[in-house]
């Protein structure tokens, strides 16, 4: 329960994950304005990078610190939805000086390296785990609604298989505090700009299958971001698109964050588990959603993807 995670906690910093996404940024918002709702004796702040236009509906991400306080020690730094200490980012030095650490978190490749975790790596969530510690009737609409947002995005809107029946009985009871699903789920996953789409275009067509279908890749290099004035938070959604052709079993979509080295997302829609493949080039996720960084062309990374893609196949297979 958070009562016994907070007590003796008079300062709290809240932290996510480098780049947030739907969950991180719901998690750290739901907790941050439960507690300033329920613990008005307690000072909470949340460190987290520019989170997407669109989730600024949330009434508290204007108070989302992008920079962290240089003489600062909280009694307690909680990290959500962040498997490892580098993938802080810029709030890891705060981490380091807190008095006390805990993270939350369901990445299978979570490496335990706060003090105490909560960690269950099947949870749809982040978000989800978060609901679990926190007193229902004490859930305002606005913490409602960030966790929400979380478990939307971390679910693709309750299609992926990580959408178990407590996600759903979950979702059924924020929609009882009044969370607008409907109008959430339109303006902060389906809605793309003009440019977002175009770029989604141009990914589709110079995708590549390969393995006789059962991979696909694509690639978009600074200069074509450039080209379309799109940034990293527009590139959402190519690899879920990716993913969904018939056929293929791991989609790669990768970009450009500096010359010759990509931000990669793995994909796989049932037997491989993409997350050994991520953890083995120094990247993390979940078995069917994972991340990582890699130098090297294109092809390079294709390349070098591909071997370990193969030999889990391979090994499925019994060959
Ligand atoms: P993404 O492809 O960035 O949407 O990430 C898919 C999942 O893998 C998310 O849960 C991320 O938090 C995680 N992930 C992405 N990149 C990394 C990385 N470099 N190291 C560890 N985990 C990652
Ligand atoms: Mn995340
Ligand atoms: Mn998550």
């Amino acid at each position: 329960m958070l009562n016994k995670i907070l007590k003796d906690a008079e300062t709290i910093a809240i932290g996510g994950h480098i780049r947030p996404d739907g969950d991180c940024a719901g998690s750290c918002m739901g907790l941050y304005q439960y507690i300033k709702d329920n613990y008005e004796d307690k000072r909470a702040d949340v460190y987290l990078e520019e989170i997407p236009e669109t989730y600024q509906f949330l009434e508290a991400a204007k108070e989302i610190h992008h920079e962290i306080p240089e003489d600062m020690e909280y009694d307690l730094f909680i990290c959500l939805d962040c498997g490892d200490q580098d993938r802080l980012g810029f709030s890891a030095p705060l981490f380091e000086r807190a008095k006390h650490t805990y993270c939350i978190d369901h990445h299978i490749s979570n490496t335990g390296f706060a003090e105490d975790s909560y960690v269950i790596s099947d949870a749809s969530s982040t978000s989800e785990l978060v609901y679990n510690l926190m007193d229902y009737e004490k859930i305002s609409l606005e913490t409602a609604n960030a966790l929400y947002l979380g478990i939307v995005h971390d679910t693709g809107v309750f299609q992926y298989s990580c959408a178990a029946p407590s996600t759903f009985r979950m979702a059924a009871n924020l929609l009882e505090k009044g969370v607008d699903a409907p109008r959430l789920i339109q303006d902060t996953y389906y809605e793309k700009t003009y440019a977002q789409n175009q770029i989604l275009g141009r990914a589709l067509l110079e995708s590549i299958l390969f393995m006789d279908g059962t991979c696909i890749a694509t690639y978009i290099t600074k200069k074509t971001m450039d080209f379309y004035g799109v940034d990293a938070k527009d590139l959402d959604g190519i690899v879920s698109q990716l993913r969904v052709t018939k056929g293929v079993e791991v989609a790669i979509f990768m970009y450009e964050l500096e010359p010759r080295v990509y931000k990669v997302s793995l994909r796989s829609k049932d037997t491989i588990d993409v997350s050994k493949i991520a953890k083995y080039f120094g990247g993390g996720g979940h078995k069917k959603a994972a991340g990582l960084t890699m130098t090297g062309t294109p092809y390079d990374v294709i390349n070098n993807l591909s071997k370990q893609i193969e030999e889990q196949m391979e090994s499925l297979a019994g060959i």
